[in-house]
């Protein structure tokens, strides 16, 4: 069988749901569509590292944007992901094409178009109701889609960043049967 020699990034969670913040995501029907896909149109597929799980673990919080938006956070980000930037470079030097990232909606992480926010601090037990329900989706990418997306400027590679967004279902397949 011929190599199709086109290759897409994903999000960590997108193949291993394990690495989300316990108790979200109990539905995971929108991401195994999209592999589906992926595997249908013979797309090399490469796992990126969760940047939330390598640094805070799987019995984390549920975290915003605002609480990633350290410089630590982002070295963090800029670090996991250096070895893949590697492999794009690689990739395409040697004539494959790396078609898209794939991250996911409303992470303050991976968020492409969609992340979420909110004045968080302190002790959880501590939060008002009212600075519990201050949280709210703006239109930004999380913290390490900015720092992709920062990478891949000062490199000057072109690389279109999609992302599921399992509140609209069948949005991200189409994007992919568009590329
Ligand atoms: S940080 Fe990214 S990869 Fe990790 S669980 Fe959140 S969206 Fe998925």
């Amino acid at each position: 069988m011929e190599r199709s020699k086109k290759i897409v990034l994903i999000a960590h969670c997108i193949l291993n749901i394990n690495s989300k913040v316990s108790g979200l995501a109990k539905t995971n029907l929108e991401m195994k569509s999209v592999i589906r896909l992926l595997l249908e149109k013979d797309l090399g597929i490469i796992q990126l590292p969760c940047p939330e799980l390598t640094i805070y673990g799987s019995r984390r919080w549920g975290h915003v944007k605002e609480q990633f938006a350290t410089p630590y956070y982002r070295k963090h980000c800029r670090e996991i992901f250096n070895p893949y930037l590697e492999q794009i470079i690689d990739y395409q030097a040697a004539g494959y094409e790396i078609i898209a990232l794939i991250g996911v909606e409303g992470s303050p992480s991976c968020g492409v178009n969609k992340t979420c926010s909110a004045c968080w601090q302190g002790e959880v037990t501590d939060l008002k109701p009212v600075e519990l329900a201050s949280l709210e989706m703006i239109a930004e990418s999380g913290i390490f889609i900015e720092e992709i997306k920062k990478v891949l400027k000062e490199k000057e590679i072109k690389l279109p960043l999609i992302a599921i967004d399992e509140e609209k279902p069948g949005l991200t397949k189409r994007k992919i049967k568009n590329l």
